[in-house]
């Protein structure tokens, strides 16, 4: 038997030509999306499709699910952080943030990754597989039937590196946007990447209006490459240059992040060093105070040093904020609940 497809990666044009194809009404198609974005998770639920389309779509497409196994509330602000299961038995994590301009969640792209950054939980626990469009999707679908919100806002910045699984990415994109699914247009999307260059110009040549987030986290490679891998590979020179281009392509500001880990990348001589590197560029620095990872030794940088850090870069024209921890009771970055999960017998 050949293997099933994955039906809600699929858009629903290509649905359309595909039931045609198969001697179906058109029409269908979208009646199947219908049920399909009201989250059944089998095809015996679709009722006003006929047995004989039922049976047909069950043979030949699988109906992928992202199923809340575990769930935490933070104490301190509304911030809810989750354990999927996919249906193959994976774990992935997201987490859910209200905000005053709207809720924005930050989904998973990858089962692990395969970028090993050393202050990462996720870069810890090694690389399964890439996620599907649909189990992206799937995520934000799952939390808005859980919390009866919309979600406004989505930030790839969750377990995986995107750009190391770009086609399911970009197909992602393309059907959040769809105004009859979810309809987050892509300004409302932020891709975050640990800064594989070749692919930010394949992103730039897309020419989409998605925001770019790059991760940092040093002032030179010779810091860099000692938390990052990636660094080896992809000297920061010929990083910065694919940022400015992705600017000049899409005209998106950058956003740089930088976790600032307790003397390792944090003296103000650092800061001063990230100012000039980063100089006449628009872009925006996030400062995050690393979290700590079990095993990892690492120390988030005191309040004095953020502080100072900030200054420094304020004063040289770059705009930069520490960013405010949501849910920190419960924020084990994401990961770490995952990590949790198998050490207890979870899998
Ligand atoms: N792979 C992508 C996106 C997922 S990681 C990337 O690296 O950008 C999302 C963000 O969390 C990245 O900026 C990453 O560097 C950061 N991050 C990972 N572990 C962290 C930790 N322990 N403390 C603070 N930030 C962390
Ligand atoms: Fe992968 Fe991003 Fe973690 Fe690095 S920080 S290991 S790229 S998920």
């Amino acid at each position: 038997m050949t293997e099933k497809l994955d039906i809600k990666s699929m858009t629903l044009p290509e649905l359309e030509q595909e039931l045609e194809k198969n001697g179906w009404q058109r029409f269908r198609a979208k009646q199947t999306r219908e049920w399909l974005l009201k989250g059944v998770t089998s095809f015996d639920q679709m009722k006003n499709i006929p047995g004989g389309l039922r049976q047909f779509l069950d043979t030949r497409y699988y109906i992928s699910v992202a199923t809340i196994e575990k769930k935490l509330i933070s104490r301190y602000d509304k911030t809810v952080k989750y354990l999927f299961s996919l249906n193959d038995g994976e774990f992935i994590e997201a987490v859910v943030m209200s905000y005053h301009h709207g809720v924005s969640m930050c989904i998973s792209t990858q089962v692990g990754c395969k970028m090993g950054c050393t202050f990462c939980a996720t870069g810890k626990s090694g690389f399964s597989r890439d996620l599907t469009a649909s189990e992206m999707l799937a995520q934000i679908e799952a939390a808005q039937r859980d919390l009866n919100v919309r979600i406004s806002n989505v930030v790839l910045m969750g377990m995986g590196e995107p750009l190391d699984n770009l086609g399911n990415v970009l197909r992602f994109i393309e059907l959040c946007g769809e105004e009859k699914g979810l309809h987050i247009g892509a300004r409302h999307i932020t891709l975050s990447t640990c800064g594989i260059v070749p692919k930010i110009y394949e992103l730039a040549s897309r020419k989409l209006q998605i925001n770019l987030a790059v991760s940092l986290h040093a002032p030179n490679d010779e810091i860099r490459v000692k938390t990052m891998p990636v660094a080896k590979a992809y000297p920061m020179e010929e990083l910065l240059k694919a940022c400015r281009d992705y600017f000049d392509a899409t005209g998106r500001r950058v956003t740089f992040e930088y976790s600032m880990i307790s003397g390792v990348n944090d003296s103000d001589e650092n800061a001063r060093e990230l100012a000039s590197r980063l100089e006449g560029m628009n872009c925006h620095v996030n400062l995050i105070p690393v979290n700590t990872v079990e095993g990892t030794g690492y120390r988030k940088s005191n309040i004095q040093r953020q502080q100072s850090f900030v200054n420094i870069l304020t004063a040289k024209g770059i705009a930069a904020t520490v960013r405010r921890t949501l849910g920190s009771d419960i924020n084990a970055s994401c990961g770490q609940l995952k990590r949790k999960h198998i050490k207890e017998g979870g899998k």
